[in-house]
Formats: C-alpha cells, structure tokens, sequence
C-alpha cells in the first residue's frame, strides 16, 4: 500500500543537522506512527513520503522553510530577572511561557546572566537545514476515527491513550463535547461525551 492522504504510517527516522550530528534517531527505540495528510509532520518530510510503500528506505534533506521554519531573532529576548518572582535556581534549558512579539509562547532560558535572563521562543531546530535517514516500516488505511480525531491510535481504541493531549482525542476538532481524551483508568472519572468503558463514545 502507498502512503496517500489519511493513511496510517509507521516509520524509523534518524535526524541529523547540516553538520551531520545526530540529533535524533527511532532505530533504538519505538518507531514514529503518524497520520499522513494531517500536518503532524513537517512539511518537506511529509511531503517527501507521498507515495512510498513498506520497505522503501530514503533520504530526505529538508530546508529549515520546509522543517521548523525560520529562525526570529525577535523571539529572544533579554527579560530583567526581576521578572521571575520568585523561582529560584534559574538555569539555561528550563522553559516558561512568555509573551513575545508572537504572542504567548514557551520558551527557554538560553543564558543567566547578572541581573537578566536571555530566553528564545523559537524552536530549538528554526533556521536549521535537517536530513532525515527513514525506513517505511509498515502503511496501512487509517480508520473513520483516526481521521476524524487527525491522530493514529497505536493501541486500538480512543480510550486506549495513554495521555490526555490538547486538540486531541474526543476534544478536537469535528468533536462536538469537550474534555480531552477518555481516560479507561479507573481512578479517573469518565468526562462527559464517554461511555464510561474506556472508549471514546463519540458517533463518528
Ligand atoms: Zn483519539
């Protein structure tokens, strides 16, 4: 089967920069399984997938436009320490919300300095050119609620999630009840629009 819009997709990927250090790699680990079509992937990877099968391995050297896109240096930002109240201990890589020029966005602390703190709202890979090194695991049809909640379901039902994610299940979008996903777990209550047996409920 091809990867075509709303197919379901399991791939291992290795990420490296334009330096060719690694930055990533899902050989040791679980593979990547993604919705194809539904923008959960960046675009020129995405894009670069159309239309292989199982088995295919490829290389796939992106643009930083086509990967986390540019690098703003409105988004750091030297901000008075003052503006931490009270936390203490503030070190490079810890992340807060800020407002930027951007509006409210994470960002991390990049550099302590006296009496400021540099902080950057972009994405640790903006501006970077990245190569992907991906081997197509496995391709198969997404199903009706795959599509509907615009995410895979690794482990079978809606209920079968094993966290809460905005947007996501049962609260997203085409939902019409809210409250994020429904839990199977017994120690939490079932939120409203679940059939209280760990699926989701929701008449797709
Ligand atoms: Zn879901």
């Amino acid at each position: 089967m091809k990867i075509t819009q709303h197919t379901a997709v399991s791939i291992h990927y290795r990420l490296t920069n334009a330096q060719g250090e690694l930055i990533e790699s899902s050989f040791d680990a679980e593979p990547m399984l993604y919705l194809h079509g539904a923008e959960n992937m960046i675009p020129g990877l995405e894009a670069a997938l159309e239309g292989k099968v199982a088995g295919d391995k490829l290389e796939v050297n992106v643009d930083s436009e086509q990967a986390y896109g540019p690098y703003h240096d409105g988004l750091k930002q030297e901000v008075p320490l003052s503006a931490f109240g009270d936390i203490e201990d503030i070190v490079p890589g810890m992340r807060f919300i800020a407002e930027t020029e951007m509006g409210q966005r994470p960002v991390q602390v990049t550099q302590v300095n006296d009496d400021t703190v540099t902080v950057d709202g972009n994405h640790p890979l903006a501006g970077q050119a990245l190569t992907f090194n991906v081997e197509v695991l496995e391709v198969r049809a997404a199903t009706e609620e795959e599509i509907a909640h615009g995410h895979i379901h690794a482990h079978g039902s809606c209920g079968g999630h094993e966290h809460s994610h905005e947007g996501g299940c049962c609260g997203g979008e085409g939902h019409d009840h809210e409250g994020g996903c429904c839990s199977d777990n017994s120690d939490q209550p079932a939120k409203e629009g679940c059939d209280g047996n760990g699926g989701c409920g929701c008449k797709h």
